[in-house]
């Protein structure tokens, strides 16, 4: 492309009236049919310079690294004035209108030179031949047809603006026939030459949709690329894949770059990748929900101490330690979690109140005290402490309940239905008989009560119905007897 002659960019080949890259000639034709055009074009006029649809003639300068051995280019005639004759503008000035196309026609080019210097592959063709589907209903021109190790490959060179639609419509037409796709960028190029430099380079939307018809990759090759791929032996290219990564507790997208040999790519599904962005986003995304569920049973603890004492505290005390936590798929295993804890830290309480009730009949002061600092470290939880709860009575209901509370009180059954009289015999406990009617109802020996013959004479007392009130215990009897129902019964 030195060749200051190598003036115009694009002829006309008035055949077909299709344009022609002028630096494509030589992957286009074959040596005999460049000479057939040197001399047609004299003959019956051919190829017109798009500038100005004057006759041009193809001239040829030895070049050993070109195809043939040598370049071809075309010419005005002496006496044709034209923007793109050599004397009336620069190279640079009659090629800015075309960079875009001449960029593209380069990229082809240098890949095709690159393969057929490769072991192993094979340049089929360069940009003329049409490829058809299975049914020959639909037919593709690839812009670089290859073959690796015998299997058809088709290079397409991304331009500017390839929709959606055009990317989609290639892919499928690519693996309906199982030929690998690769889309090489040609867009921006020039500003990633050295691929070690890290600065951002701006991605554009069509790499972008590239990039995700292909699991998040998209590719580029330059002359850098070129030498590379050179020296290894093996076709090296440039993958930029959008990646995710894990910083503190949240997870981070960027592009990451990796020089890659042809062999290091996936096929699959019509899409070509290095590192496929969805497989790495969800084994990521598990990963950071495995982190999040440890975080939650590691602070749990904590979480006791700031007293949560509903699911939405709990919530809020679980999302500080996992931000990321998903409530449409990470809710039910939190909310086992917090039942779990909840009902164990539950538990522990019933088992405290069980301890103090045990030891009350032996030391009644220093039990109230306990009573006392208890129902205030629990007041905030609803559970329906409070401190002024009559202990005795409480002994007694427990009792009724089924828990053995001494062994002083002698048979368990005589315990609990001893228990029952209390209510009936002392004026102390009389306003509290609904509370042992309701406690009857929720023991475990509610059928064995119901037919001890002294416990039934009470329930039958005609005095009873007239004392149904409700007592301070009653919401305390309820939580206490509810799940998680404290398995210390009949220790
Ligand atoms: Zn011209």
């Amino acid at each position: 492309m030195e060749n200051s002659k190598r003036q115009i960019p694009i002829v006309i080949d008035t055949e077909r009236n299709e344009p022609i890259w002028v630096a494509s000639l030589s992957w286009i034709y074959e040596q005999h049919e460049l000479q057939e055009i040197r001399q047609a074009n004299i003959k019956h006029h051919r190829f017109v310079c798009q500038n100005c649809k004057q006759l041009v003639y193809l001239h040829a300068k030895r070049d050993d690294d070109s195809r043939h051995g040598h370049q071809y280019y075309f010419s005005h005639p002496e006496g044709i004035d034209c923007d793109w004759k050599s004397d009336s503008k620069s190279r640079a000035e009659i090629y800015a209108g075309v960079s875009e196309g001449d960029k593209h026609w380069q990229m082809k080019e240098l890949l095709a030179k690159t393969l057929i210097n490769l072991p192993n592959w094979e340049v089929v063709d360069v940009d003329t031949q049409f490829v058809f589907s299975l049914d020959k209903l639909k037919r593709a021109k690839p812009d670089l047809h290859a073959r690796y190790f015998g299997t058809d490959v088709a290079f397409e060179i991304q331009l500017r603006s390839e929709s959606p639609k055009v990317i989609l419509d290639r892919q499928h037409f690519y693996q309906e026939k199982e030929w690998p796709l690769i889309w090489l960028s040609a867009e921006n190029e020039d500003q990633i030459l050295d691929f070690f430099d890290k600065e951002r380079i701006a991605v554009k939307q069509v790499q972008k949709d590239i990039a995700f018809c292909n699991r998040g990759n998209w590719f580029i090759f330059n002359k850098f690329l070129a030498s590379q791929s050179l020296e290894k032996k093996q076709l090296t290219i440039l993958t930029k894949v959008w990646e995710p990564s894990l910083a503190g507790k949240k997870i981070y997208y960027d592009w990451c770059q990796y020089s890659v040999t042809y062999d290091q790519l996936t096929h699959h599904d019509g899409e070509t990748f290095y590192r496929d962005f969805y497989a790495l986003d969800r084994a990521l995304k598990a990963d950071l929900v495995e982190q999040g569920k440890l975080r939650v049973l590691a602070n749990i603890d904590h979480f006791k101490n700031q007293e949560y004492r509903d699911w939405s505290q709990f919530l809020v005390a679980a999302k500080i330690c996992w931000p990321t936590l998903d409530m449409s798929s990470d809710a039910d295993w939190l909310h086992s979690v917090f039942k779990e804890d909840y009902y164990r830290r539950v538990l522990q309480v019933k088992s405290t109140v069980l301890t103090i009730i045990r030891y009350y009949s032996s030391d009644m002061p220093s039990s109230y005290k306990r009573w006392e600092q208890f129902a205030l470290k629990l007041s905030h939880l609803y559970f329906g402490f409070h401190k002024n709860m009559s202990l005795s009575v409480l002994e007694k209901i427990m009792l009724i309940l089924g828990y053995d509370l001494s062994t002083k009180l002698g048979r368990r059954q005589k315990s609990y239905a001893r228990a029952v009289h209390n209510f009936f015999d002392y004026e102390a406990f009389k306003p509290y008989q609904a509370l042992c009617l309701r406690a009857i109802e929720l023991s475990e020996h509610k059928e064995e009560l119901l037919h001890t013959p002294n416990v039934l004479a009470r329930l039958n007392d005609p005095m009873k119905k007239s004392i149904e009130i409700n007592s301070s215990l009653d919401d305390f009897l309820e939580w206490f007897a509810s799940d998680p129902i404290c398995e210390q019964r009949g220790l």
